[in-house]
């Protein structure tokens, strides 16, 4: 009896065994394969393959985007097939339409139907929109990860360290801190981070997709110096949009880039002499005006960063860091420009600008004079 039970029970288990993965169990519908292709930067490919022991008449992709939002978006694809009990299908979404930045994290997973009305939910799966077409690197300190591929480690390590420093400064002299991880991508050059996106601007040196917590830059090794400004820069973008995060925020344009240039570290001697001319030059601009995006002319360009930043330091020197958090929490909270600096400083946009012209044209002149022999010396980049 013993040895009979043991015969049939070694039968069973060769059975289960050996019994090939594609035999359909009745009134239930398998999952063959779930898979995806990235071609990056141009498109996302879903592919499933399941099979029925009667016709698949349903597949439906469902996925959600690893980004901020005030609520979980899960969006919907239904790819074309021809109704069998075996079915091959994918769904091909194209970036032109939704351009993700690279390494963005996308989950997902599929309904599909038969016609007895079986319905298989898959488990879900996370894929990574990496852009394949560099051997990266990275290195991780904390809640930043950076990749690279050019450039040796010493390259990585000295961006790393202009990131944390940025962080510190930002921390300390604002309150603000990195919320969630970030991911930064430093490409070889310009030409080649243009590369990765399907609609580069002519001007695009860094890019920091806020919502995702991903910052795209083209650094070539020999302009480290210039890199480590525009790492903490573009980071500093980031912290401050992930503290205002929220459907009512409407930050001023100065304050958002001044606290970037701010970040950067010791002030740009190039944009120092550029506001020193605007001085001279009775070319300020006014605060309500740099509230706005700011002009794409070159000379206006350089004046409105290197006035947010001046207009920045003077907040933090003179009002300290409490208040300037203050104020970024209540522009997330939706607070006109002028209502966020009376509350929190007592003047408004055009009170700010009064008191600081007249601190800027007071400082020594001497100092003046020096940073504007240096004005026309090698140019350097803005975000
Ligand atoms: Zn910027």
């Amino acid at each position: 009896m013993i040895k009979r039970f043991l015969l049939l029970a070694l039968v069973l288990i060769a059975f289960l065994i050996f019994t090939p993965p594609f035999i359909q169990a009745k009134g239930e519908i398998s999952l063959l394969d779930s898979a995806t292709e990235v071609n990056f930067p141009d498109a996302l490919i879903f592919k499933l393959k399941v099979s029925s022991s009667t016709d698949i008449t349903k597949t439906r992709l469902h996925y959600q985007v690893d980004r901020m939002n005030y609520a979980t978006v899960t969006s919907e694809a239904w790819p074309k097939f021809t109704p069998a009990p075996m079915v091959e299908t994918q769904w091909v979404w194209d970036m032109r339409k939704a351009s993700l930045p690279p390494g963005a994290a996308i989950k997902y997973w599929w309904t599909v139907e038969d016609k007895a009305k079986n319905i298989l939910i898959t488990p879900e799966k996370t894929v990574c929109f990496a852009d394949f077409n560099h051997p990266w690197q990275s290195l991780t300190s904390e809640q930043l990860t950076l990749f690279w591929y050019e450039g040796n480690n010493s390259f990585a390590q000295e961006l790393m360290a202009a990131c944390q420093q940025g962080l510190e400064k930002l921390a300390i002299d604002t309150g603000a801190h990195l919320e969630k991880p970030a991911k930064i991508y430093i490409y070889a050059s310009t030409k080649e981070l243009q590369e990765a996106m399907i609609f580069p601007k002519e001007w695009t040196g860094g890019v920091a997709y806020t919502e995702f917590g991903i910052i795209a830059i083209g650094i070539p090794p020999e302009q480290l110096e210039w890199g480590k400004r525009t790492v903490a820069h573009e980071l500093a973008h980031l912290v401050v949009h992930q503290l205002t995060f929220s459907p009512y925020a409407n930050l001023p344009t100065w304050l958002d880039e001044g606290l970037a240039m701010h970040a950067e570290g010791e002030a740009d001697p190039y944009m120092q002499a550029w506001l020193r001319k605007a001085i001279e030059e009775d070319k300020l601009i006014s605060v309500r005006s740099l509230s706005s995006p700011f002009s794409a002319k070159p000379e206006e360009a350089y004046i409105s960063y290197a006035q947010s930043q001046s207009l920045v330091e003077y907040l933090i020197q003179n009002y300290g860091q409490d208040k300037i958090f203050k104020l970024l929490k209540l522009f997330k909270q939706g607070c006109t420009y002028d209502e966020a600096l009376i509350e929190v400083y007592g003047f408004d946009a055009g009170g700010l600008d009064a008191r600081w012209r007249a601190s800027i044209t007071n400082q020594n002149q001497a100092f003046w004079q020096k940073v504007l022999t240096e004005i026309l010396a090698s140019p350097v980049g803005v975000c």
